[in-house]
């Protein structure tokens, strides 16, 4: 049958019916253990109890008014994310590249607003990603994305990963920022020292330069903390936040400090959809379940064990798997088969992942996982592995 769907994706032939917590249900029925949550959005799995009854409910009541009028529950989610974080003020958005591209708008503004407009340059890694959209294409500065789009929007400079000499090199008096992703996702799980972060925050008080956090991925307790920003014990000045914000709801943040949004009066900036009574309701809901006490414990207790499971693994199957990387429930298999082999192997086992660059297979389980999914998970690639060495040895 034909699709008429613009064909940007080379879609797996697998379509879902339902979820359950960590579990996907297909159409045939077949059940598939989802360590891929739709890359790092179902934080809570499938069919979460306290999502379903608070979504429920909301959906009921009211599902949009726009940003002309106020909006309680708007407000109570900003207060609760400015309390859990470094920030004052939040911009809520549909996306992460549009979080991305707040980010990007505030930072250039605040050097406006201090009477330098020629500030607008910004700083960003190799291996980065930080959208789709125009202005976070260039920001993530990858050819294989820009290619053909037209001329690339002018502004941002790219240096190596973990490259002091290349940053400071880099810092001109046209900077604006530095954006960076505490955990470089998409890049392959591409661990950021945390001695770089607390230097790229030196080198910003020392230039006057806004830090800009990229936690689309990493946020809301995917790195096992609640912001990956603070394992380095720095803040950023700006952060953006996406993915598994709402649980599956699609929307995402853009928090700073009252400092660094300072250039952002009324009229500056807008979104029609963004923030509205559905996407507020799925981001209380989520935040009740994560902040709880004893729940971010919990993630990183499970990830540990999931990590030492992974190295036992890696030990076994050393010709498939050449090392293990990652936070929390953001974990890195570098495939030393091509990894959309080992993706598909997985696959084949009914578990799911999502391959990253510099071949490595995600595995982006979600926050509630527990040992036994752990258990049939670590099974299911330790099967895999085998079948993989098998069809080698053949
Ligand atoms: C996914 C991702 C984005 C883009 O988010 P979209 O919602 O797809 O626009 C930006 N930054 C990072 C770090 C991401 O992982």
């Amino acid at each position: 049958m034909t699709s008429h769907l613009l064909p940007v994706f080379a879609r797996i032939d697998l379509a879902f019916e339902r979820g359950e917590g960590c579990w996907l249900v297909t159409t045939n029925g077949e059940r598939y253990l989802d360590f891929g949550t739709g890359i790092a959005v179902n934080s809570l799995g499938h069919s979460h109890p306290h999502l379903v009854e608070k979504l429920t409910e909301q959906v009921g009541k009211l599902w949009h008014t726009s940003n002309l009028y106020k909006m309680p529950e708007g407000e109570r989610l900003a207060t609760r994310l400015c309390e859990a974080s470094f920030a004052d003020t939040v911009f809520f958005t549909n996306s992460g590249a549009e979080a991305n591209e707040c980010a990007i708008k505030i930072a250039r503004k605040y050097h406006a607003a201090n009477g330098a407009p020629e500030r607008y340059r910004m700083i960003t890694f190799e291996g980065a990603f930080h959208g789709r959209t125009l202005a976070t294409l260039a920001a993530t500065g990858q050819k294989k994305y820009l290619d053909g789009f037209g001329p690339v929007v002018e502004g941002f400079d790219q240096v190596p990963l973990g490259d002091v000499d290349a940053v400071k090199k880099a810092i001109g008096p046209e900077t604006a920022a530095i954006l960076i992703e505490p955990l470089q996702a998409e890049g392959g799980i591409r661990n950021v020292a945390p001695q770089f972060l607390k230097t790229l925050r030196q080198l910003c008080d020392q230039h006057g330069l806004l830090l800009i956090c990229d936690e689309v991925q990493t946020g809301i307790g995917r790195s096992g903390e609640i912001f990956a920003y603070q394992r380095a014990g720095i803040t950023p000045d700006i952060m953006t936040l996406a993915k598994g914000i709402g649980g599956g709801f699609p929307f995402g943040a853009c928090l700073a400090t009252t400092e660094a949004a300072k250039g952002m009066t009324p009229g500056t900036h807008g979104s029609t959809f963004a923030g509205n009574q559905l996407a507020m309701a799925a981001g209380n809901a989520v935040l009740d379940v994560v902040l709880a006490p004893g729940f971010l414990d919990k993630v990183r207790r499970t990830s540990l064990l999931l990590k030492q499971r992974l190295a036992e693994i890696k030990d076994r199957h050393a010709g498939v798997i050449e090392e293990v990387r990652g936070e929390g429930m953001l974990i890195g298999m570098r495939a030393a088969v091509p990894n959309g082999q080992l993706v598909d192997a997985l696959r084949a086992e009914k578990l799911l992942t999502v391959a990253a660059g510099e071949n490595v297979v995600r595995l982006l389980p979600p926050l509630i996982v527990g040992e036994e999914e752990i258990d049939q998970a670590v099974d299911m690639i330790d099967r895999a592995c085998t079948r993989i060495e098998r069809a080698q040895a053949a």
